[in-house]
């Protein structure tokens, strides 16, 4: 590993949606990592660990108030009401880049392995803008999640969207490419597709994903179902493709069965033929509707772009009145880029 020039500042981005339960533990075993970091000279001793309440119902706003009493290493960001997870990320980037040189992202239930971050952040030492952490083995979780969500990878490649395989949101982004990504307006940005298209030297570090240790999943399979959609219609325009083949194709049959009626027609049989009629009408009907329907959510989608609405709105910050005497642009953090091709 090469030195950097100066050491830079971590913010540790934690989404957080109802997890009292959880965290008191994320707390405890996230403090320990930073504190170690702080020790051995990584990172600045006035790095963050910036916890996002995404509107949660239970106390988990009064156990952050907590942590940042008792300790100022922690910090807050409560929204109004629950936007979701993408949200509370984009939150936790966009207000913690001005003051960081490098943030992480990662869940507050301790899936993901965050004894990663220690190789993260010597990666981002050796001169990596982007560390994805990407889990090489997911037996903890269950089967039915497992086969989802190797499908969602499997399809959207073939739809022409590049996505890390296996990569959730737990990764390190340097300061340059959190600016860069904050330049994506979209009001509901697909985080993992929109990052891997940023560019900037990046790699990936892997990981086992452990069970969750307290609190419940806040996916359950609607909202998935919702993120996949999200993730295909923003990302890819295929799906409309994909019916003009289907109609064209359904165009040349129906060439086809008009040779065949004239034909039929001349050789004096005409009244058969209620069974085609009927499939063709039910299956014409079905298809147009899917189309127009598929159609109607890229129009549904660009009429709520074209509002220009906010993607979230902060009820209270924590994070920025702590830098408020810093310049909001720190002195350049220098990577030594020599190791990085
Ligand atoms: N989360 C959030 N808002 C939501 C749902 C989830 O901020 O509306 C957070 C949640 O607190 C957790 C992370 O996103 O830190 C991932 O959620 P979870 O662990 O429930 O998802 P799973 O691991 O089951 O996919
Ligand atoms: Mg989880």
């Amino acid at each position: 590993m090469k030195n950097a020039v100066t050491t830079p500042r971590l913010t540790l981005v934690v989404p957080c949606y109802n997890e009292e339960p959880m965290l008191p533990t994320s707390a405890r075993v996230l403090g320990g990592i930073m504190a170690k970091l702080i020790t051995q000279h990584q990172i600045t001793q006035d790095s963050k660990i910036l916890f996002v309440d995404d509107g949660s119902q239970d106390r988990t706003w009064d156990l952050i108030t907590q942590l940042r009493h008792d300790q100022s290493l922690f910090t807050g960001l409560k929204f109004s009401r629950n936007y979701g997870q993408e949200a509370a990320l984009m939150a936790g980037m966009q207000v913690a880049h001005r003051y960081s040189d490098l943030i992480i992202t990662i869940d507050a239930d301790l899936q993901d392995d965050p004894q990663l971050i220690f190789k993260m952040v010597e990666k981002a030492h050796a001169g990596f803008d982007i560390v994805y952490g990407v889990r090489n083995d997911r037996t903890t979780d269950t089967w039915f999640k497992r086969t989802t969500a190797q499908s969602f990878y499997w399809f959207m490649r073939k739809m022409g969207v590049e996505l890390v395989p296996n990569h959730s949101d737990f990764r390190l982004m340097s300061r340059r490419a959190i600016a860069a990504l904050m330049q994506f307006r979209e009001s509901r940005p697909f985080i993992r597709g929109i990052i891997p298209q940023l560019g900037f030297p990046s790699t990936r570090l892997y990981y086992k994903r452990a069970p969750r240790k307290a609190g419940t999943s806040k996916y359950p399979l609607r909202k998935m179902i919702r993120f996949a959609l999200d993730g295909l219609f923003s990302f890819s325009v295929a799906p409309i493709r994909a019916v003009l083949y289907a109609g064209t194709a359904i165009c040349i049959g129906a060439f086809v069965m008009l040779l065949w009626i004239f034909i039929q027609h001349f050789r004096g049989v005409v009244v058969t033929g209620w069974s085609s009629i009927m499939l063709s009408l039910w299956f014409l009907g079905g298809f147009q509707l899917v189309a127009i329907s598929i159609i109607g959510e890229y129009v549904g989608r660009s009429f709520t772009e074209a509002k220009h609405r906010p993607r979230f709105i902060i009820q209270t910050d924590t994070f920025t009145p702590a830098f408020s005497k810093t310049k909001p642009v720190v002195a350049e953090f220098r990577f030594d880029h020599q190791s990085v091709k």
